[in-house]
């Protein structure tokens, strides 16, 4: 996606683009292809930043809850939004390649990036291989290990979504149905037992009268191990969407971080100054958030028990407002679109 980003802005400027797949086709690995992904965005100011405009992929989610275990808490939906990724009509993928083609940008498929590779690229070549760990070995990218259970399918449903949080996971549950879709993933930073598969099942059957019987096991990796695991260039290559370490650390939310830097990644061809100087406005806030996530986080998320408790006296409706304080906050201060003002200005 953010490959695209770049390749689409790029060829825009004048210049000769080839994008390289791995895969056989656009839209990434068929394991998750079709997938749907929910992420705060403010679709105007980055479809403005972009030059592309992501108004007709990315839907507004129109009911959005937190659980802790079975405690629900309303979140407020505005701002937040439903993508599609793979290679069906109606996925971000398919808009940006046929965008990419219209711009005349090549794309070469069954061409992996290998090791060897790494030292006879051309200058001027960015990576953007999303959260696969060959690219991270290759250029020494720190990351952490991801592992999840997901199960997706066609289903026609009102565009909700959900997180779950419960001791057995350091990450959370969540569900999203769009087009016609939904996608189902519980997913964390140490192994996922499937007895913790087993109590998801159990909350979904439980607390929203539904179960899905078929889940694959499935991982991948993040750039989430150091705090300056930010960074546009390596080994004189051009870092570009999640690899760059350009997201938020605190709930893994990938996509806006990989849109703006796919734009960042296109300028660093032709204006290495300024694109340094606007990623470095993006990923801000990594370092400290990454800090409270390991230093705090972690230690609040590994006791849901006194959460719920905490939430439970003090009711559904007070939890709400500390959460839409919390998240006010949040998004004021972010360096991200969507999670406040583009910080690029
Ligand atoms: C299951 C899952 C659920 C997620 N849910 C959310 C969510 O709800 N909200 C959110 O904000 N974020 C979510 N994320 C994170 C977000 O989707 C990613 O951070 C973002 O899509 C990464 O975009 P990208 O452009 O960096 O990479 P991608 O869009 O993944 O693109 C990487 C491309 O590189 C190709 N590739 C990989 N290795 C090679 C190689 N060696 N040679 C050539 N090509 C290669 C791949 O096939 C792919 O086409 C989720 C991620 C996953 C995996």
């Amino acid at each position: 996606m953010s490959g695209m980003v770049a390749a689409l802005n790029l060829a825009r400027d004048g210049f000769a683009v080839t994008v390289r797949e791995r895969e056989p086709h656009y839209g990434g690995s068929s394991l998750f292809d079709p997938s749907l992904h929910t992420t705060p965005l403010d679709v105007g100011a980055t479809s403005e930043y972009l030059g592309v405009d992501l108004s007709g992929v990315f839907h507004p989610v129109s009911d959005l809850c937190l659980y802790l275990h079975d405690f629900e808490v309303k979140v407020p939906a505005s701002m937040s939004y439903h993508v599609e990724r793979g290679s069906r009509p109606t996925s971000i993928d398919t808009m940006l390649y046929e965008k990419c083609l219209e711009a005349g940008v090549e794309f070469q498929f069954n061409e992996p990036l290998r090791k060897e590779d790494i030292g006879g690229l051309p200058p001027g070549t960015i990576i953007a291989c999303g959260l696969n760990r060959p690219a991270y070995d290759y250029l020494r990218v720190p990351c952490i290990d991801w592992f999840g259970w997901v199960s997706s399918g066609l289903e026609e449903s009102e565009d909700c979504a959900w997180i779950w949080m419960d001791e057995c996971i350091t990450e959370y549950g969540y569900i999203s149905f769009c087009n016609g879709l939904y996608y189902n993933l519980l997913f964390s930073a140490r192994e996922v037992e499937p007895e913790c598969l087993e109590r998801y099942r159990d909350f979904m059957r439980r607390v929203r009268g539904m179960d899905y019987e078929d889940w694959e096991y499935i991982g991948g990796v993040i750039p989430l191990k150091e705090p300056d695991n930010p960074r546009l260039v390596r080994e004189e290559l051009i870092m570009c969407g999640t690899i760059s370490g350009c997201m938020d650390p605190l709930m893994g939310f990938g996509i806006s971080g990989a849109l703006v830097s796919g734009k960042v990644a296109a300028t660093a061809v032709a204006e290495p100054e300024k694109a340094q100087e606007e990623f470095a406005s993006f990923t801000r806030n990594f370092a400290s958030v990454l800090n409270f996530k390991n230093e705090v986080w972690y230690d609040l998320r590994a006791q849901v028990d006194a959460l719920e408790a905490i939430a439970r006296v003090l009711g559904s409706r007070r939890s709400r407002r500390l959460v839409i304080e919390a998240l006010l906050k949040g998004r004021e201060r972010s360096a991200i679109p969507g999670f406040g003002p583009l910080g690029c200005s």
